[in-house]
């Protein structure tokens, strides 16, 4: 259905969209988070990483069109295509005053072969004004915003420190709806006490919300974050490669078909990872999940709710 996958990918859409392969190129835009500064929270959502949970990106004292051209130079070694989506990956890319994020996000716009944007943030971070400007920016580019949900259980919404309730998102969701800017809606697999059933739960719910796009994570335990300390001082199940691979495919099942599949593993940095080594060898776990849908004889939106 989606070439030769059986769930709807990243690079399938864009292609479609595009006629050729495009790639992202991840940019620090030098903000912060209100959940690290003091204004939520201090401490920030207990995976964070130093970084604000994006740590390939370029160094945050440059200008976005450095970055720009840097991350090109880098990415031009493994692909060759000159279609390119600015993705703001670092903290809370709408934590600014709008003239701000104005200034940024045309700086990235203009720069060459730029077809597209991509805002990583939180969804107390957009209000009326900032989503006017995303609707301004919606008719020039290809835009798309990624919200970090993680989960719908509010327990561990609060131990995780995400720092907003669920009816936060569903409004965000909702605001961004109705001025038809797509949304990308971020899950993490593998939170501490979490069952199965409350992941594929939150899967469901998201399915249900008809957003964009879906980015799923296997929770990763990096270094110098608070949750190794948590982990540390409450171990808690890791799920082993396998159940993953279970989680994600029942996952894919009830996510509806035109979903659009943004990751399907973590991307934590290899030197900081303590916990689970085994989504280092990321090829493995992709043909693994491509292997279990086949043998299930599934697809994405095999399960899937009205
Ligand atoms: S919202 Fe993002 S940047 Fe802020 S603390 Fe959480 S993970 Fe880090």
């Amino acid at each position: 259905m989606w070439n030769d996958k059986n769930y709807h990918t990243l690079d399938f859409e864009l292609k479609k969209n595009f006629g050729e392969k495009t790639i992202k190129l991840s940019i620090d835009g030098g903000f912060t988070c209100p959940n690290r500064d003091g204004t939520i929270g201090n401490k920030g959502c207990i995976f964070c990483s130093e970084r604000g949970s994006g740590d390939f990106t370029s160094d945050r004292t440059k200008s976005i069109s450095q970055q720009i051209l840097e991350q090109k130079q880098i990415m031009s070694k493994k692909w060759k295509s000159n279609t390119y989506i600015a993705y703001f990956q670092n903290y809370t890319n709408t934590y600014d005053s709008v003239e701000n994020l104005r200034k940024k996000f045309y700086e990235s716009l203009n720069c060459e072969h730029i077809c597209g944007l991509a805002i990583a943030t939180r969804p107390d971070c957009i209000n009326e004004e900032i989503a006017d400007l995303l609707s301004e920016l919606n008719t020039k580019t290809f835009l798309w915003v990624e919200l970090g949900l993680q989960t719908i259980n509010e327990k561990t919404a609060n131990l995780i420190r995400r720092g907003y309730k669920l009816n936060q998102f569903n409004n965000c969701i909702e605001l961004l709806k109705k001025k038809n800017i797509r949304t990308v809606v971020h899950l993490i697999v593998g939170l501490p006490g979490e069952s199965k059933e409350q992941m594929i739960d939150t899967a469901t719910y998201v399915s249900k919300l008809n957003v964009w796009g879906v980015k799923i994570h296997m929770l990763h335990i990096l270094k110098n974050t608070d949750l190794a300390e948590y982990y540390n001082n409450n171990p808690f199940k890791i799920l082993s490669q396998e159940e993953y691979i279970e989680i994600v495919c029942d996952i894919l099942e009830v996510l509806k078909e035109n979903i659009v599949i943004h990751r399907l593993t973590g991307d934590g940095k290899k030197s900081d990872l303590i916990e689970p080594l085994w989504t280092l060898n990321k090829l493995k776990v992709l043909s693994d999940i491509d292997k279990e849908l086949k043998t299930r004889e599934s697809y994405q939106g095999k399960n899937s709710p009205l």
